[in-house]
């Protein structure tokens, strides 16, 4: 398969995280694409493998040098997708897996018509809202700001080529990588169909012609 941008999307608490690290465990024709932000780490973090934290005149700077392929404000900090990450990952072949909120999915799609754009949905306002304050990583404030983005970014489902229902991990894994297989037949996205479909005509044309000839 042509490696391309597969773009998960959900409101925050929507389990888009836990479904991209169980499928990138499970694929190896998949890379994540870290993203950098201005948001602090939260504990357990990883530079460098959660995110890359820059400072926000780190961040504006690499923006004014057009270093980011897109990029966006979530509440209050700065989120994008380096270029040099997507260009790293395709270089290996692989097809890029992208955490975006909507607006960063909208660049995307406008700069990348073939990328596969998937909505994750939680199964309740319960769900959600218990996910995001179990996390316990955020002050009630930011969580309250996130739940409220949540009701807009419900909006945004139709823009999506797929949306899923995360109620149970392992079903939504296996969802996504149903999507990813049959994308993988695709005749767009196929390396190597358009030279196997000349031989096979020249074959046939050749198989047509010896009937009846003998
Ligand atoms: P969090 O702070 O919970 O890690 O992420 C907050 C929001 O930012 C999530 O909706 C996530 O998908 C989004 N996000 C993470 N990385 C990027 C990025 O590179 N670009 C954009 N536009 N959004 C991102």
């Amino acid at each position: 398969m042509k490696p391309f941008l597969l773009v998960l999307s959900s409101p925050s608490g929507g389990g888009k995280t836990s479904i991209a690290r169980s499928l990138l465990r499970a694929r190896d024709d998949l890379a994540y694409s870290v993203s950098a932000t201005t948001r602090p780490r939260r504990e357990g973090e990883q530079e460098g493998v959660d995110y890359h934290f820059l400072s926000r005149e780190e961040f504006e700077r690499r923006v004014a040098a057009g270093e980011f392929l897109e990029w966006a404000t979530y509440a209050g900090n700065l989120y994008g997708t380096l270029r040099a990450e997507i260009d790293r990952i395709f270089g290996r072949g692989r097809t890029a897996v992208l955490d975006v909120e909507i607006e960063g999915a909208r660049q995307i799609r406008a700069s990348f018509p073939n990328s596969l754009h998937l909505f994750v949905l939680p199964p309740s306002a319960d769900v959600l809202v218990g996910r995001l304050a179990g996390r316990n990583t955020e002050p009630a404030a930011v969580i309250r700001e996130r739940i409220a983005r949540a009701a807009d970014e419900l909006g945004a489902v139709a823009e999506y080529d797929y949306a899923l229902v995360n109620q149970d991990l392992v079903i939504a894994v296996a969802q996504v990588a149903a999507i990813l297989d049959a994308e993988a037949r695709r005749v767009s996205r196929q390396e190597g169909l358009m030279p196997f479909i000349e031989r096979l005509r020249r074959e046939v044309s050749a198989a047509a012609l010896r009937i009846g000839a003998d």
